[in-house]
């Protein structure tokens, strides 16, 4: 494979801003400095561009099954639009059917992903029930390097599990070094308001918020962390995002318990406004936890500057409205639960983080790629640009300006959350491994030419 030289730009990591040339050999970087021209047989000029590594989303759900219907994009279009969004890497939940064992659940979803994926995939395995074949499945994939699984504190009767086999699991992965990560909200109290409001009629998208309170967001997490605790083990809350849950990580954080926890671009940059809009509109909006009022955006900022919360990652988890958020009609908690994301998150962070002066460049970079690598086995393979590691690199044109919208986005989902939202900013192009994936808003990559990443344990 040739050598490629990405020249004249600004290369920028979690801790460096510099401007230097990127010099690539087949799928590594070899060298980040000057006068390394004579060296290259091909050359990407990033004059004016920002040079920074690919980005990695920890929490995709790809043709997931939801309510009898399953996401809308599947492995190949969904890492397509993550290509051309600037991300280089996600890791999926894989999804066991009821009392398969979780082998079995890795085998199929390294059957959905290996044929299909654009880009660099990990699997976290979600645990339905936690038992004796349940806990040697786990120790199994472990050692197959998938490192992470994921237990829900919310669906009773779907996916929650008691606290008994939370502290069980988590008790466990203190011995095989996996990391637990859980979905945060008191499932048991929020299906009692649910049903309460169907039979007082209250059916609107909207109410699919009010029943899902901040305050049962906050209890959950606090029992989280207070399990972990006893446990002995790091925990990891996905989708953060509310005031309630950050300040039961920060309180955790500040006596020293190794609490950890991602916050989302819709929960930075969407609102209950938004499901609140007139009609059925506000089923586009439809996520859980659900977006919370205004006032809780300023706090999950902060929480990204201090480190309370480490990381930004989507939740992809998109479903058309005609059809699959209708579902819905008349009855809010038949709405398929998840919003799109994968392709926008690079830009939106750094439009309206980095260019409003909510964080830095660098902790933009931490955020969207070097935090995710490090909490989840990849680094420093992925996640930085350095001599070694995969040459994943988004040159980055920091001043074009466009509108986010689903008549140019690339997922297969048939509206947009950002519909009209003007950014700065566009993934110029997209390397993986030394190979381009998206030039100038071609897609180059081919189904399949992602490869699984086995993941290495969690070391905080
Ligand atoms: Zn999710």
């Amino acid at each position: 494979m040739a050598r490629t030289l990405i020249s004249g730009g600004t290369v920028v990591t979690a801790t460096d801003t510099t401007a230097a040339d990127v010099l690539i050999d087949g799928e590594r970087v070899v060298a980040v400095g000057s006068d390394l021209g004579a060296q290259a047989e091909q050359v990407i000029d990033a004059t004016g561009r920002l040079v920074m590594p690919g980005g990695i989303d920890v929490h995709t759900h790809m043709e997931m099954p939801f309510g009898g219907t399953f996401s809308s994009d599947d492995f190949a279009t969904g890492t397509a639009a993550a290509a051309w969004g600037g991300t280089t890497t996600i890791v999926d939940f894989a999804v066991p059917e009821h009392g398969e064992s979780l082998q079995t659940t890795a085998q199929r979803w390294h059957q959905k992903a290996g044929p299909k994926a654009h880009v660099d995939y990990g699997f976290h395995m979600i645990v339905r029930e936690v038992n004796e074949q349940t806990l040697a499945d786990m120790d199994a994939l472990v050692d197959q390097g998938i490192t992470s699984f994921k237990l829900f504190m919310a669906y009773p009767g779907v996916f929650m599990v008691d606290d008994a086999s939370l502290f069980r699991a988590m008790s466990r992965s203190g011995e095989n070094g996996a990391l637990i990560m859980l979905h945060a909200e008191n499932g048991g109290p929020i299906d009692v308001l649910i049903q309460r409001y169907l039979a007082e009629g209250r059916t609107d998208p909207v109410n699919h918020g009010l029943t899902r309170p901040a305050s049962m967001e906050g209890e959950a997490t606090h029992r989280a962390i207070a399990l972990a605790e006893l446990a002995g083990v790091a925990v990891y809350i996905v989708h953060l995002s509310s005031t309630d849950a950050l300040n039961a990580v920060r309180e955790a954080r500040d006596n020293g318990v190794a609490a950890l926890a991602e916050t989302c671009p819709q929960y930075l940059f969407l609102s209950a406004d938004d499901l609140a809009r007139p009609g059925f509109e506000g089923a586009k909006y439809v996520c859980s936890p659900p977006l919370r009022p205004k006032p809780h955006q300023a706090e999950l900022w902060n929480g990204l500057r201090s480190d309370d919360l480490q990381l930004v990652a989507t939740d992809h988890c998109p479903f058309h409205f005609k059809q699959q958020k209708e579902m819905g009609l008349g009855n809010f908690a038949k709405i398929p639960n998840g919003l799109p994301g994968v392709e926008d998150r690079y830009t939106l962070l750094y439009d309206g983080g980095v260019r409003l002066g909510q964080v830095s460049l660098n902790r933009f970079v931490e955020l969207v790629a070097t935090a995710p690598a490090k909490l989840f086995g990849l680094y420093p393979r992925k996640g930085t640009i350095a001599p070694g590691s995969d040459a994943d690199i988004v040159v980055f044109d920091p001043d074009t300006e466009r509108v986010l919208s689903a008549s140019t986005h690339h997922m297969n989902v048939d509206y947009s959350c950002y519909e009209g939202h003007h950014v700065h900013g566009v993934p110029e192009v997209v390397l993986q491994r030394g190979q381009v994936l998206v030039d100038h808003g071609k897609l180059l990559a081919q189904a399949g030419q992602g490869k699984f990443l086995a993941r290495s344990r969690t070391t905080l």
